[in-house]
């Protein structure tokens, strides 16, 4: 027997592996089940090109549980080693690359958050274990070999026995470890990170059961048979050509990725490039609500089928982790930080490469089945919106094909808007305003007048379009977005100056202070009179797009600093060219005048949907006193 010391310099690693690896103890099985894996490979090419003259056969890699003998198993049919490689590979090789990183990360490992993704290897295996065995028997004809370690830098190696090709590890867990004793915490390890490996790992078997022979009995029981239990699916869609997939297929891996997912995804694109990086993945648009937080972290990473994490950020861009689905890339650095990775311009040109198939795909979408994409629309738009106010690129796409919903149920691109509302919404001053609503039920009142001067009024309600549209308004040319209830429709689009007012300013002076006697002082409306179309309402309250706008937008990120307490602020219109505002004035008895301006006022609130509470109470009251 064989023994030595492992030749490194930091004396005792194994300490510093478990303590800089503590989080995130449990990748080990992915170290060992990828190390499992990248060997049954490499002796497939090597087959493949005639190297080895040996059977590749079907291999398998098998995980086992030794409860008993508090010892966990992973064993694999691929290439093995020759006693010199284990040597090579094992004590200096891996062991200089786990030294390597603790001497690279030892400062920035703890707050990074993020190390342990590859680059310790093997050695990780001592996270859990407080021994480790390596039976390895090489492709080659050479006798197997029996390495062991105890966690100190001190090594045995030894003949064995082992007859058949491959590599067998042994992990004697740790007291501090024994949760990877448990069959339910393997599995549920495997699920998560060797789920779409490319070699079939068994763990366990399971009975099937198969069908009748011909003949049975009614009640005959079924013939039963164990068999393998592979967890993985080791042929996943996205490493498939797309021209080999059916639309069937894309949804079936979606509910493979997504099993508690009962929802269908609305679109996919498959993600395919070699050059210059290596990037494979399926990108789903799911359903998505108006609800900005809570879609996030649904793409899985992936380098070469191993699972790496679902946290995407920096790699996707940030609108586009709403989507779902699976990266995988081999060109990804991954054990750096978040920061230096959006540095990475390998990282940038992924990101970038992304962001354009998805513009590339909606273009088509859009062209090719615009009533389709018309009704994913309201599923889609939130992604759309985000993309085109984070990125300048996306933009430039998606301005020719977002759409803009009118009250109606009509879908225009700006572009096709401008055209349809040019003739009759443009201003005095040569802008073309545009009318929206956020909600159909209570603008109503204010979407029927805009409508009565044949205005199209658009239905806006996502969280973010107030940002989009502030966005809008600075790229296009005279344009300006106004909600329909910022201010009384001649105002909204002023054509010519306004009318003549039938009040003298002395009766105007009068009237405003009868106005504000029955408000009281700290009212947050302001009056302004104005002279409109005798049959407009007498009393509209408005809210100015401006103010309110910058409050929206302040609860969805950005928008106009410490603009979150302000009070809503309204302006009260009074129309003086209306004959109950003659009425008002000219009512004699204080009692009756002031009943007059309160019942005109709540009905005003009425109608945008503020009047609550006691004030509501009291208006039902004065109301019935006024039908008896
Ligand atoms: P890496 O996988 O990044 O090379 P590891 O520390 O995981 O680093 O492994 C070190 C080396 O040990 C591998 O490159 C390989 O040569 C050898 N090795 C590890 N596990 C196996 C195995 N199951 N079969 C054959 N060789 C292995
Ligand atoms: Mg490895």
């Amino acid at each position: 027997m064989a023994t030595g010391k492992i030749n490194v310099s930091v004396d005792n690693i194994f300490p510093l592996i478990k303590k800089f690896l503590y989080s995130d103890h449990e990748i080990f099985l992915r170290e060992l089940v990828s190390n499992a894996t990248d060997a049954t490979l490499k002796l497939k090419h090597l087959t493949a090109i005639g190297e080895a003259k040996v059977e590749y056969g079907n291999p398998l890699i098998e995980i086992k549980v030794d409860k008993k003998g508090k010892k966990l198993h992973v064993i694999d049919q691929g290439l093995g080693m020759t006693e010199e490689e284990v040597k090579k590979y094992i004590n200096e090789v891996a062991f200089s690359g786990a030294e390597e990183f603790i001497n690279k990360y030892e400062d920035s490992a703890k707050d990074a958050g993020i190390i342990g993704h590859f680059g310790l290897g093997f050695y990780s295996a001592f996270m859990v274990a407080h021994k480790v065995e390596i039976i390895t028997k090489s492709y080659q004809d050479e006798p197997a070999v029996h390495w062991s370690c105890d966690g100190s830098p001190n090594f045995t190696i030894e003949p064995s026995d082992k007859k058949e090709r491959g590599t067998e590890i042994i992990l004697h867990i740790a007291d501090d470890s024994t949760e990877f004793l448990e069959d339910s915490r393997i599995r549920e390890l495997l699920r998560k990170y060797n789920k779409f490996m490319p070699v079939p790992i068994k763990f366990g078997t399971k009975t099937e059961t198969l069908p009748k022979p011909e003949g049975a009995k009614e009640d005959d029981p079924a013939p039963t048979k164990e068999v393998d239990n592979i967890i993985n699916n080791p042929n996943p869609a996205w490493t498939k050509q797309p021209t080999d997939l059916k639309d069937e297929d894309y949804k079936s891996f979606y509910r493979e990725l997504y099993p508690m997912q009962f929802e269908e995804p609305l679109f996919h694109i498959h993600l395919n490039v070699d050059y210059p990086f290596n990037l494979t993945g399926i990108l789903y648009f799911p359903k998505l609500t108006n609800d900005l937080n809570i879609q996030k972290d649904k793409i899985q990473l992936y380098q070469n089928q191993v699972f790496v994490t679902d946290n995407v950020e920096g790699i996707v861009p940030e609108f586009l982790t709403m989507l779902r689905g699976v990266i995988d890339s081999p060109d990804i650095p991954l054990n750096v930080s978040r920061s230096y990775l959006q540095a990475d311009g390998a990282v940038k040109k992924i990101s970038s490469y992304i962001t354009r198939k998805v513009a590339d795909k909606l273009t088509s979408l859009f062209k090719n089945n615009r009533e389709d994409f018309e009704k994913k629309w309201n599923d889609i738009k939130i992604v759309i919106e985000y993309g085109m106010l984070s990125e300048d690129k996306f933009f430039e796409k998606a301005d020719k094909f977002a759409l803009f919903p009118t009250i109606d149920g009509a879908y225009y691109t700006f572009e096709e808007l401008q055209e349809k509302i040019k003739a009759n919404q443009t201003d005095k001053d040569d802008k073309l305003v545009i009318l929206y609503a956020s909600d159909k039920e209570a603008q109503h009142s204010y979407i029927e007048t805009a409508k009565s001067k044949g205005y199209e009024v658009l239905l806006l309600d996502s969280p973010i379009i107030g940002h989009l549209m502030q966005k809008l308004e600075t790229t296009k040319e005279k344009i300006s977005f106004a909600r329909v209830d910022a201010d009384h429709i001649d105002k909204l689009i002023q054509k010519e100056d306004t009318q003549i007012s039938k009040l003298s300013d002395e009766e105007k002076e009068k009237l405003k202070a009868d106005l504000e006697a029955v408000f009281g002082e700290k009212s947050n409306y302001t009056i302004q009179l104005e002279a409109m179309d005798s049959d407009a309402s007498p009393f509209v309250i408005t809210e100015p797009e401006f103010l309110r706008r910058m409050k929206e937008m302040q609860q969805t990120g950005g928008g106009m600093f410490g603009m979150g307490h302000m009070p809503e602020m309204y302006n009260l219109i009074v129309n003086t060219n209306h004959e109950l505002i003659g009425e008002i004035l000219n009512t004699k008895t204080a009692k009756k005048k002031e009943r007059l301006i309160n019942q005109s006022l709540d009905l005003a609130k009425l109608s945008k949907g503020l009047l609550k509470g006691a004030d509501l109470t009291n208006f039902i009251k004065r109301s019935y006193e006024m039908v008896k």
